[in-house]
Order: structure tokens, then C-alpha cells, then sequence
């Protein structure tokens, strides 16, 4: 079994599925008293949501290679990195590390491609909704047609992010929020609804809507197992 290593903090919050999700994966492909070999980094993420905001992002790159070369030189055979946005710069530390980041993106994907669905919607932090770090690669490398809430609606979502879920706080108000904007993705015809920050599967569940929903935090975590265990 491989190593994983986790930057996680951002926020924490979702870091605790992770090691949930990681450790609960372990265990249901393998059994007996088996757990997940892991090392994590847990930034503190005032620090990241303020570097975030600031727009330095070149920073923040510099500061997740730096991490992730710890984590290596501790014994991590890969890198996963708890969070959708932060993949912003994924692609700039995979060229400074040797061993391989497992990309959210990428997983998501292939869980898309099982259910042959072609258009999606994608929910997340206004980076990861609007930049081309995510939705262009899941256009170029998987085909996919990926559309985004209106200008007002991920203004909302973004909020609704950095205000209550990285704090763990979860409002019935907010519940309503995030599930009429899943009905008008599905109005426009998306075929499932992508949770692509890590927070979101804390405050919306499968049965709060019809629409197939892809979460993304069980989906990477799951993902980081199945390439751990395959030797
Ligand atoms: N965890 C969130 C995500 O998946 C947002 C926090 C962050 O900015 O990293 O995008």
C-alpha cells in the first residue's frame, strides 16, 4: 500500500472527510484491521483564503510546492490536495514534484464518462466556477460540456463557502439556496450537478435533489485509495 499525503486545511472541515472517506475505502476493499497509510499538512487557512483573495496566487504556488515536498521527503507516494480551487495551481507543482498529484478533476471525470453524461453543472468557490483551470480541463481532456450558475447565483454559492461551510456552519436557508440553483443547472440541461468544492457534499446530500450529484470530495478521496492500493 502506498503512502498518500494530504494538504489539507482548506478548510479543515472537508480535511476530516477526507481521513474519514480515505480510511472508511481502505477498509471496505480490504478489510480485517487495515487503514490507510497517510501523512497530512494542515495549513491554516486564514492565511490561504486571505492569499486567495489577494489574488497571489504565484505565492501560493510556491507554498503548496514547498508542502508537498515535505510531505514527499516524509514518505508520501503522492499528493492529494484537499480542496477544487487550490488545483488552480496544480498543474505548476506537478512539474517541481516527482511523485504524482491525484487531480479532482480528473477523477470527477471518469465518474462523469461511467454515467455517459456529456453536459454538467459545476458548483464551487467563483475560481473554480469561473477560471479555466477546471472547466477547461474537463472540456479538453474529457470532452464534457460544463455550464455555471448565473453572475448572481455563484456570488451566493462563493459566499455561502466562505462565509458558513469552511466555518462548518450549515443553514437550512442555505440549503435552499444551493438546491434552486441545481434546478435551474437542470433546467438547462445538465445531465448531474458537479460539487466541486469540498465543503458543499457537508451541506447538500443526494436525496435534496433529483438531479445525480457528483461529489467531488468522495470521489477524489476514493480515488487517492484505489491508486494507493494498486500496486
Ligand atoms: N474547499 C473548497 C474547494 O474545494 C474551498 C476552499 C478553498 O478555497 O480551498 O474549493
Amino acid at each position: 500500500m502506498k503512502t498518500i499525503g494530504l494538504i489539507g486545511g482548506m478548510s479543515w472541515e472537508s480535511s476530516l472527510e477526507y481521513y474519514r472517506i480515505i480510511n472508511e475505502t481502505v477498509k471496505e476493499l480490504i478489510g480485517g484491521l487495515h487503514s490507510a497509510k497517510s501523512i497530512m499538512y494542515s495549513y491554516d487557512f486564514e492565511e490561504i483564503e486571505s492569499l486567495q483573495h489577494q489574488g497571489k496566487w504565484t505565492k501560493l504556488m510556491d507554498y503548496m510546492i514547498e508542502t508537498a515536498k515535505r510531505l514527499e521527503n516524509a514518505g508520501a507516494e503522492m499528493i492529494v490536495i484537499c480542496t477544487n480551487t487550490m488545483h488552480k495551481v496544480a498543474e505548476g507543482m506537478q512539474q517541481n514534484l516527482s511523485i504524482p498529484i491525484i487531480h479532482i478533476a480528473d477523477a470527477t471525470a471518469r465518474k462523469i464518462l461511467e454515467k455517459k453524461f456529456q453536459k454538467v453543472g459545476l458548483l464551487g468557490t467563483k475560481f473554480t466556477m469561473e477560471e479555466g483551470f477546471y472547466k477547461d480541463r474537463l472540456k479538453k481532456e474529457y470532452g464534457l460540456e460544463v455550464i455555471i450558475p448565473n453572475n448572481d447565483e455563484r456570488q451566493m454559492v462563493h459566499d455561502i463557502i466562505y462565509k458558513e461551510l469552511v466555518l462548518g456552519q450549515l443553514k437550512e436557508h442555505s440549503r435552499k439556496v444551493f438546491i434552486d440553483i441545481i434546478q435551474h443547472l437542470a433546467v438547462q440541461g445538465a445531465q448531474g450537478i458537479i460539487l466541486g468544492c469540498t465543503e458543499i457534499p457537508l451541506l447538500i446530500k443526494q436525496e435534496d435533489v433529483d438531479i445525480l450529484l457528483f461529489d467531488t470530495t468522495t470521489i477524489h478521496a476514493r480515488s487517492a485509495v484505489e491508486y494507493a492500493l494498486n500496486d
